[in-house]
């Protein structure tokens, strides 16, 4: 999927481009292409599914390919707490498929109050659950609330083995409920209890929107994908956008369409804005970029700040990173996970000690991160940090699950000392709102306010991170927003 190999001529203008062939810009790519009149050309950063060695990392969902030598891996630095300053890496998947073609294969709905906090038109459980629907088949539960019908399938673990069989056993004589169906959104809020995670890997085979979505469209004559091309700035004619400068194989090149839709993700999406001359105007002033349109781009992201606790349990292979989640009701989530850390990226274990962790994840935090632009340069990375430590009631809660999580468990293993991470869930730098909102970005049809012919549809566009992990409710809301475009 080289430029000049794909599946329709290379070119220059289209109806439509797409930024970013991630989680989100698949689902987008397919959905707009299926309309045969519509010339859609995607820009992929990464490489490309049918690059040497591309499917044997992104298929086995054992195995989180973001190591340190991994192809596939966009990193950037973040500091996590401001007192004292944790500066940690984050990282994105890089190829076709995006994150969700590298990650942990969770794949849990959020839940109704989620959507009642976003408090925007057209975006109520009802109107979201039918795409939620139309995304999945789920190989486990059918009726009202589930697909039997879309690309991605849906399984849970039925045989629970090794640590995970331990932490279930330990948690037995708390009384918790067992939830059988974490998607049911039959709650309002988020369910007490523990539960088997929804998965979108069936048999050890990873199968994210790249796959499911993307892949199966590349025959159309209308849809080009153009892997290895990454986007430095959106070019504009006034108010309207109008093109992208690009870095592909054969060098620099501009691409034209009649409509732009940026699916680059949380970091790359808010980056591309800002250099393109759409964010704060003061800061694009300092960096020297003209101002097309003002806006709060950056300034209230949101992700799951998370304790992890190392085990003395041991490491079961060929497992999927989590099986069973324990959801507590001060929105707490606790996470055994299957594999050490340094396995569970690829990095191999030789010689290094690597035990499965117990995370300790607030589902819903008041802090907010932020993503400012430093440079116009695109090569230089924007400033991010999570500011996790910035409310103390978020503090002590993380504080309160971690002593929880030995009250639990630490008669069935010895707990290490928790530190501090994060769940890599960075949503919200570009978000929706109401139009008096100071820090909304886009309106509810993911328009961005001010500016004509552009869109965003990723994690970018929620005004918080939903409390459960975030790339079902991705998939579901580019299924959804591709609607917006289209008409
Ligand atoms: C290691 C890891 C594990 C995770 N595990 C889970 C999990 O188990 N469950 C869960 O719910 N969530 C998980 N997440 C989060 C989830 O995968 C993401 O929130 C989701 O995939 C984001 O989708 P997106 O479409 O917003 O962005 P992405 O899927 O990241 O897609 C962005 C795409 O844009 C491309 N791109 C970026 N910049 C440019 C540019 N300038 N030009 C062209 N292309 C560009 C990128 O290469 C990428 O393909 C995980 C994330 C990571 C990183």
């Amino acid at each position: 999927m080289s430029p000049g190999s794909g599946t329709a001529p290379d070119r220059t203008h289209s109806d439509l481009l797409v930024i970013g062939a991630g989680s989100a810009g698949s689902v987008v790519a397919e959905r707009l292409s299926a309309d045969p009149d519509c010339s859609v050309t995607v820009l992929e950063a990464g490489p490309g599914p049918s690059d040497p060695g591309v499917a044997a990392l992104t298929d086995d969902a054992t195995v989180l390919p973001v190591g340190a030598a991994s192809p596939l891996a966009a990193r950037f630095a973040t500091q996590l707490t401001d007192n004292p300053a944790r500066v940690v890496e984050l990282v994105r998947g890089a190829t076709v498929g995006g994150s969700g073609a590298v990650n942990g294969g969770y794949f849990c709905r959020a839940v109704p109050d989620d959507f009642a906090a976003w408090d925007l038109p057209g975006w109520r459980w009802d109107d979201v659950l039918p795409h939620y629907r139309a995304i999945e088949t789920d190989l486990d539960f059918d009726g009202p609330s589930h697909g039997d019908t879309g690309p991605i399938r849906i399984r849970r673990t039925a045989e629970i083995v090794g640590s995970t069989a331990l932490f279930l056993q330990a948690t037995a004589d708390h009384g918790f409920a067992w939830l059988p169906d974490l998607n049911d959104g039959a709650a309002p809020g988020l369910p007490t209890g523990i539960g088997p995670v929804p998965l979108n890997i069936v048999d050890g085979a990873r199968l994210g929107p790249g796959a499911a979505f993307l892949t199966p469209a590349l025959g159309r004559r209308n849809l080009t994908v153009l892997a290895r091309s990454r986007v430095l700035r959106l070019r504009f004619d006034g108010s309207r956008a109008v093109g992208v400068d690009v870095l592909g194989p054969h060098g620099p090149r501009v691409y034209t369409a009649d409509r732009i839709v940026l699916c680059a993700g949380a970091i790359a999406t808010a980056h591309l804005l800002m250099l393109s001359g759409v964010g704060d105007a003061a800061t694009l002033r300092r960096c020297g970029i003209p101002v097309v349109q003002h806006h709060a781009v950056g300034a209230r992201c949101s992700d799951h700040p998370e304790w992890v606790l190392p085990t003395t349990w041991v490491v079961e292979p060929r497992r999927p990173v989590l099986e069973v989640v324990l959801s507590l009701a001060d929105d707490l989530e606790i996470r055994p996970y299957t594999g050490g850390f340094v396995a569970m990226l690829g990095n191999g274990s030789a010689g290094r000690p690597d035990w499965p962790h117990v995370g300790v994840a607030l589902m819903k935090p008041r802090s907010r991160a932020t993503l400012r632009l430093v440079s116009a340069d695109p090569g230089v990375a924007p400033r991010i940090a999570h500011h996790y430590d910035s409310e103390p009631a978020d503090v002590a809660r993380l504080r309160h699950g971690a002593e929880f999580a030995h009250e639990i468990i630490g008669t069935a293993t010895t707990l290490g000392e928790p530190a501090w991470s994060t769940s890599q869930h960075l949503c919200g730098s570009v978000p929706m709102g109401a139009e008096h909102d100071p820090y909304a970005v886009l309106d509810e049809r993911c328009r961005v306010r001010g500016v004509d012919g552009l869109w965003v549809i990723d994690g970018s566009v929620m005004p918080r991170v939903p409390s459960r992990g975030p790339h079902a409710t991705t998939v579901m809301l580019a299924h959804r927003a591709a609607e917006f475009v289209g008409s």
